[in-house]
């Protein structure tokens, strides 16, 4: 697949080149283990303190030792939400978090209870555009947030591109999370503004299998795996030398490269979305405030699943919502908590841009998106 038509940047990104050259040492001539104390260790350990500082700077945290490598940020936030007993997510999280309240039988709060915690004395930052619209899922009312408990509720939603602003939450009598999985690397994070952050490098150009969770101060909640001392005894198991030497160099690239990596977002999204056929009926999803990075249109009347399969081919890689849950039959909760009807909800793909796509291609994209809807639009009459 040719990198420049791969639209599916928000399932994964293709690795950058940049990031492979600084990577390759470790699966070869330096294969210490860095938690050894010799010369070999020592040199895989310096490798991944680098890293971890490379990390650090991307979110602005005080300190690299905020910074735990985990496997990713479905471990990040498995491993968090695990750790309080009583919690709180948004109606819109990553099924990492979605799915593993439901299954622990934690809140999940609908878009009144999520609003009713912002702290805007007295303003209520209203969870914009369509999200408001309820009429849908297992979800409860917060109950009284207890101290002690967390509360999350992530940057950018990965189905429908939504910017949300946690960091306008109160942190009073509960810790804040945010999952910045779509945000990092792609807009500034600061991490200091949140008790605890969590996010994966292959989102931003690194490999995959390799995560963080932050924590402010340092104040990591009990382990999850235990066994070595490794990462300060919170996250035992050898550590992913190459992958994390990675996870650095993409923070570091990203870092330097943030600005014209969204100006070249914000065009190919609006390539895209002013170029899709007006006759055709369609919706876009989102909200008002959007990344610029995904582009959520939902076609009515058509199978999301049979336009990625146009697409593909075509030679173009769309997606018909979260890779985590394309091969479920189940729909997105994200696009049912929008109250979203089922004909429209079934027409729904996502369009996700990154670094390598070029205007070119993301024009040749909106052609052929109008002519695979239209030609799937005859079919299904
Ligand atoms: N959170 C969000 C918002 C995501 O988009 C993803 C990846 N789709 C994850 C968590 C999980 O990341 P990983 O699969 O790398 O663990």
């Amino acid at each position: 697949m040719q990198r420049e038509r791969y639209f599916d940047n928000a399932a994964t990104t293709p690795i950058d080149p940049r990031v492979v050259a600084a990577m390759v040492p470790y699966f070869g001539e330096r294969w210490g283990n860095a938690n050894s104390i010799h010369a070999a260790g020592l040199e895989a350990r310096e490798a991944v303190e680098q890293a971890r500082a490379q990390v650090a700077e991307l979110i602005g945290a005080q300190s690299p030792d905020e910074i735990v490598f985990t496997s990713g940020a479905t471990e990040s936030n498995n491993w968090l939400l695990r750790s309080f007993c009583d919690s709180a997510i948004s109606p819109f999280e990553h099924s990492s978090l979605y799915e593993s309240a439901r299954a622990l039988g934690r809140n999940i709060l609908d878009c009144d209870g999520l609003n009713a915690l912002f702290d805007l004395s007295g303003e209520r930052l209203a969870i914009s555009g369509d999200q408001s619209s309820t009429n849908a899922v297992e979800r409860d009312r917060a109950g009284p947030i207890k101290p002690s408990s967390l509360l999350s509720l992530m940057k950018v939603n990965n189905e429908i591109g939504t910017v949300f602003q946690p960091e306008r939450l109160s942190h009073e009598g509960y810790c804040v999370h945010s999952d910045v999985t779509q945000a990092v690397g792609k807009m500034p994070v600061a991490a200091g503004q949140f008790d605890f952050v969590s996010f994966s490098s292959h989102k931003f150009y690194g490999p995959k299998g390799v995560g963080v969770l932050y924590a402010r101060d340092g104040l990591f909640p009990s382990p999850l795996l235990i066994g070595g001392e490794q990462e300060q005894g919170f996250r035992a198991g050898t550590l992913n030398v190459a992958g994390i030497v990675g996870m650095g160099a993409a923070a570091e690239i990203a870092a330097n490269q943030m600005s014209p990596d969204s100006v070249l977002a914000w065009d190919l999204r609006s390539i895209v979305s002013e170029g899709l056929n007006k006759k055709l009926d369609f919706r876009e999803n989102g909200g008002p405030e959007v990344s610029p990075y995904i582009l959520s249109v939902s076609f009515y009347g058509i199978e999301g699943e049979g336009l990625v399969i146009e697409m593909d081919r075509r030679g173009f890689a769309i997606s018909s919502g979260a890779a985590c849950s394309a091969r479920s039959t189940e729909p997105s909760h994200v696009l049912t908590a929008l109250g979203l009807e089922p004909a429209w909800l079934r027409g729904t793909v996502r369009i996700s841009f990154g670094r390598f796509n070029t205007k070119e291609a993301a024009h040749d994209l909106v052609k052929a998106l109008n002519a695979a809807v239209d030609s799937l639009k005859r079919l299904s009459v």
